[in-house]
């Protein structure tokens, strides 16, 4: 039933103005038919949603009687007191979405329930109800909104080109049709078919549906459970990121939402993954028990506070730590990148419009890449949420095992050769020994123990008679790292035990590069910057370009192991590259 919220209960809402363009309206609209249980919403606009905006859904529908009261502002079927609010399961609860839509357009809503013989048509025109009558129609809900804004004219000039109007509603019903696989969606613009998703819970086919075939390559599942939080999308390889955050789409149960928390999660799980201005792709899904977060603090429902913000940093965080870790993730070569004259056969797979073009004008520039594995969906529904079931596709992640790699050699006195099981690698040696050194060294720094060796003849130091630096600010960071330095006079420093993991000279490299940074003022007392020191003087302490022993490879290897982030260098260049024993096959046209 709906009815109206009492006062005390409408203050408490943080109400805004909702409507201020075409895809504010198609927001609400295909929130409430979520709401209403659909499994099949259709969207049809016309210019920019500006003359023309029609959602149809074949949900639950609206009884006879409550029809018109839907149209009055704080009139919910979804909440009904203040405690209502603390555990929204739906994604309304306002009751102000119609209210403020009729008030400024014509809107036409036809509604038919499963028990009802027949429908009704209720035409409004700026709030004021013109008709409500009987109307044969199937199930559930039709609205039509015409000449947005016919009545303010001073909000028109507010709207964007047709164009940029049109490009703001796909990519919204985009990110809604990712967050709900369960819900065939379609959107038609004018009269062609933008994208319709196929509604049998698979979120990879979505994402290939809504953003093309490209996008799927280099995609790794992500699934994780913690307590009562879960989460599931896919997350791009560090191969293939992108220029911006524009493709990191988040939902929390079923909400579409911009979240700082969710991109800090994202920034630490890639943390020196990624070269400096590149993001990841992102489509996460969050699940949480409603009474763990307030979805009532923004006008338009865009953001959301976490009750345990940290918590779920920390949760979203591990869970794209550990896929990142997984063979997936490595940099894959590709036989389609292997040129033939042999054609290869076309498989699409896919049968979805072509939007590409569409997409690339709305989003530019990312750069992707493979497809991973998607098996039979698994069905599951969390509670307290009622709008939507949850599928789980198995991510096909399988751990990465340093112990089974067999080496091969070396070639270019650079890449090492190894392979295991099923794929071929080639690891990059310096880059290798870079992502060792650093964290040999951020692991010294930050431990009590310091290893240290004791040089027979000690190293000198001359500093420039400009460093700006007095001694303070510094020597007892390069003391934190196992070195034994003092000064000696005459701009002078003498270094008498080096860390144990270092050979001599890339210990005086080091201690040269630090030398140097000195020289140019940055902040040794702050954490982040001396990281990044500490992270530019590896890159050049660490030898390259020498043939390694069969001893040595395994000593690296042996260490690589041991690190946190073995797969990059510190400055997000990979250190494996792997090619599968399929794609060496297609390569050589045997599959
Ligand atoms: P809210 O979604 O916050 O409750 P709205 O103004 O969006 O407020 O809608 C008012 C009421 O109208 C809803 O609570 C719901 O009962 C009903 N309603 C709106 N759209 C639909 C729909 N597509 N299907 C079924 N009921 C709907
Ligand atoms: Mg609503």
């Amino acid at each position: 039933m709906i009815r109206i919220l009492e006062k005390n209960v409408a203050d408490k809402i943080a109400a805004g103005e909702v409507i201020d363009r075409p895809v504010s309206i198609i927001k609400e609209l295909l929130e409430n038919s979520i709401d209403a249980g659909a499994d099949n919403i259709t969207v049809e606009i016309k210019n920019g949603g500006k003359s023309y905006i029609r959602v149809s859904d074949n949900g639950s529908g609206i009884y006879a009687d409550d029809i018109e009261t839907a149209f009055m502002r704080h009139a919910t079927s979804k909440i009904r007191s203040v405690t209502d609010l603390n555990s929204i399961g739906t994604l309304g609860f306002r009751g102000e979405a119609l209210a403020s839509i009729c008030a400024v357009s014509r809107v036409e809503l036809v509604s038919k329930t499963a028990d009802a013989k027949m429908g009704r048509k209720v035409v409004t025109e700026g709030s004021k109800i013109l008709a409500n009558e009987g109307i044969g129609c199937p199930e559930g809900t039709t609205i039509t909104v015409r000449d947005l804004f016919y009545n303010v004219p001073a909000r028109q000039k507010f709207m964007s080109s047709d164009n940029a109007e049109t490009r703001r509603i796909i990519d919204m019903v985009s990110r809604i049709a990712l967050a709900y696989g369960d819900i065939k969606f379609t959107l038609i613009n004018g009269s062609s078919k933008v994208f319709s998703t196929q509604g049998k819970g698979s979120i990879f086919n979505s994402i290939v549906s809504v953003y093309g075939k490209d996008i799927g390559k280099d995609l790794i599942a992500v699934e994780s459970r913690r307590g009562d939080f879960i989460l599931k999308g896919f997350v791009s390889s560090p191969a293939s990121s992108a220029t911006s955050r524009s493709r990191q789409i988040f939902s929390v149960n079923g909400r579409i939402i911009s979240s700082k928390v969710l991109e800090k999660s994202l920034d630490e799980a890639y943390k020196e993954k990624l070269f400096h201005g590149r993001f990841p792709i992102a489509f996460l899904f969050l699940y949480i028990s409603p009474e763990k977060l307030d979805v009532n603090i923004h006008p338009t429902k865009k953001e959301i506070r976490f009750d345990d913000a940290f918590e779920v940093q920390d949760f979203v965080a591990q869970a794209v730590k550990d896929v990142l870790v997984t063979k997936e993730a490595l940099p894959k070569v590709y036989a389609e990148n292997v040129k033939s004259d042999v054609p290869d056969s076309v498989d699409d797979g896919c049968n979805q419009v072509d939007i590409k073009n569409l997409l690339t004008t709305l989003r530019k520039d990312e750069e992707i890449s493979h497809e991973p594995q998607v098996n039979e969906p698994q069905h599951f529904e969390y509670k307290g949420i009622k709008s939507q079931e949850i599928s789980l596709e198995e991510p096909e992640c399988r751990p990465f095992d340093f112990s089974q790699l067999k080496f091969l050699g070396s070639i270019f006195n650079t890449y090492i050769m190894a392979v295991d099981g099923s794929d071929f690698y080639l690891i990059d040696q310096h880059a290798a020994h870079e992502r060792v050194f650093y964290e040999k060294l951020v692991k010294q720094y930050d431990s009590s123990e310091k290893l240290s060796q004791q040089l027979m003849m000690p190293l000198n130091f001359n500093v420039a008679s400009h460093l700006p630096q007095t001694e303070d600010d510094w020597i007892e960071n390069i003391r934190k790292m196992g070195y034994d330095i003092e000064y000696f006079g005459n701009k002078t420093y003498i270094v008498r035990e080096i860390p144990a993991f270092m050979e001599l000279k890339e210990a005086e490299d080091f201690l040269n590069d630090i030398f140097k940074e000195l020289e140019d003022r940055p902040d040794f007392s702050n954490r982040k910057i001396l990281d990044k020191i500490i992270m530019r003087s590896c890159k050049s302490a660490v030898k390259g370009g020498d043939s390694l022993t069969d001893t040595e490879i395994d000593a690296l290897v042996k260490d690589m192991k041991n690190c946190v982030n073995p797969f990059s260098c510190p400055h997000g260049r990979p250190t494996f590259i792997r090619m599968t024993k399929y794609e060496i096959e297609k390569m050589f046209k045997r599959v």
